[in-house]
């Protein structure tokens, strides 16, 4: 991935779909499912593509060996603040990172890339997007008022394809550990009764351990990380799950209207994410198989096969703001409507709360008193 200046040999054109009636742009609209002419209503169905969402060698990437056909370049712009790099496009205009709400300078690079493979498109439009988060900042407790003020205005939110690389991996691992079994031993102990001491038997839990080996194999399909760095991770976390079965193969009507963000987090680099979520669930394979009450697991050794990944564009609808100086994020998951936000407290109404509460306290302690007089 190179971020250079824009040469005028750069092939790297916004996609950009012009209406066969009146030469406007046409944008993908998610409650039709269709593009549409906003400036002349003309609607195209986008073809539906049955074929099979191709895979790309993650060893041959480690090796510099990525086929031609599988890279593109990619027109964006940086954000100075967030570090997102988000494509750009002549027909949307914007003055703010999507991401952060700094101002964008207009430095645009051309970034090469792989191609995304396969996409989710957004199914849920703006306007679900913005009742779906006006709910959930209706239900802030300390919010300051400016904020939800915010949430009330007509602001657009920003329909964006987040990249994601998704690993599938068939794995085979060789453990050993032992099982441990739970057992019980009458011992006799010293209780006391009514004053006297007494010696009583009583059941105490014992574990045997006996070594264990074993193999177990996987097929891991979709494992799903991240491939970039402008959205916290615990924001992106929440979103989930996707439907990723509804992975269809790339389709660049889909982004008809929407930006796209570029990777920044390497598909080698992104690997140690997914390789660590694996490991946790093949952790798990190896107790069952080992079996027993308890488990020690002392050494696991993977040899992972058939290893592949694609880069998928999934959809966020996001909304960033700044307030005192700090931004803040909304997203929404442009396929559930599962929204995840930051938020600011407001000083003023946690002060307020906490006079009420000690008025109450006061109150109580003043009715008790006068009780017992
Ligand atoms: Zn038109
Ligand atoms: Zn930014």
């Amino acid at each position: 991935m190179e971020l250079g200046p824009v040469s005028a040999a750069a092939q790297a054109e916004p996609h950009r779909f012009p209406c066969p009636s009146c030469g406007a742009n046409l944008r993908y609209a998610p409650d039709l499912e269709k593009l549409k002419c906003a400036h002349c209503g003309h609607e195209e169905t986008i073809p539906e593509s049955r074929g099979a969402i191709p895979e790309l060698d993650l060893r041959a990437v480690e090796r510099g060996e990525v086929p031609a056909h599988a890279m593109e370049e990619m027109r964006v712009a940086r954000c100075p603040n967030c570090g997102a790099q988000v494509e750009f496009a002549a027909d949307l205009h914007a003055k703010e990172c999507p991401f952060c709400a700094s101002p964008l300078v207009t430095d645009t690079g051309v970034m090469r890339q792989i191609k995304p493979q396969a996409q989710l498109p957004f199914l849920i439009g703006d306007a679900a997007a913005r009742q779906a988060m006006n709910r959930w900042i209706g239900r802030l407790w300390f919010a300051p008022s400016d904020l939800k003020k915010y949430a009330r205005a007509e602001r657009a939110m920003q329909g964006i394809y987040v990249p994601y690389w998704t690993y599938d991996a068939e794995t085979r691992s060789r453990y050993s550990g032992q099982r441990g079994t739970v057992y019980y031993e009458s011992r006799p102990m010293t209780v006391i009764v009514n004053g006297r001491r007494q010696t009583q038997m009583q059941q105490v839990a014992r574990v045997r351990w006996q070594r264990a080996s074993g193999e177990v194999a996987r097929a891991f399909d979709d494992v799903l990380v991240l491939g970039s760095t402008s959205l916290p991770k615990d924001f992106t976390d929440a979103l989930a799950p996707w439907d990723l079965s509804a992975l269809s193969a790339y389709e660049p009507r889909f982004l008809a209207g929407f930006r796209a963000e570029g990777y920044t987090v390497p598909v080698d680099k992104a690997y140690g994410e997914a390789r660590a979520i694996m490991n946790a669930v093949i952790e798990q394979d190896v107790r069952r198989d080992i079996g027993g009450d308890q488990q020690r697991i002392e050494r696991i050794e993977t040899d992972v096969g058939a290893l592949s990944f694609k880069h998928v564009l999934l959809p966020v609808w996001l909304a960033a703001y700044r307030y005192r100086g700090k931004s803040f994020r909304f997203v929404v998951n442009g396929r559930t409507g599962t929204v995840q936000g930051e938020r600011p407290w407001s000083p003023a109404k946690i002060a307020a709360l906490i006079a009420l509460a000690l008025l109450v306290a006061m109150v109580i302690a003043f009715l008790q008193v006068a009780r017992e007089f």
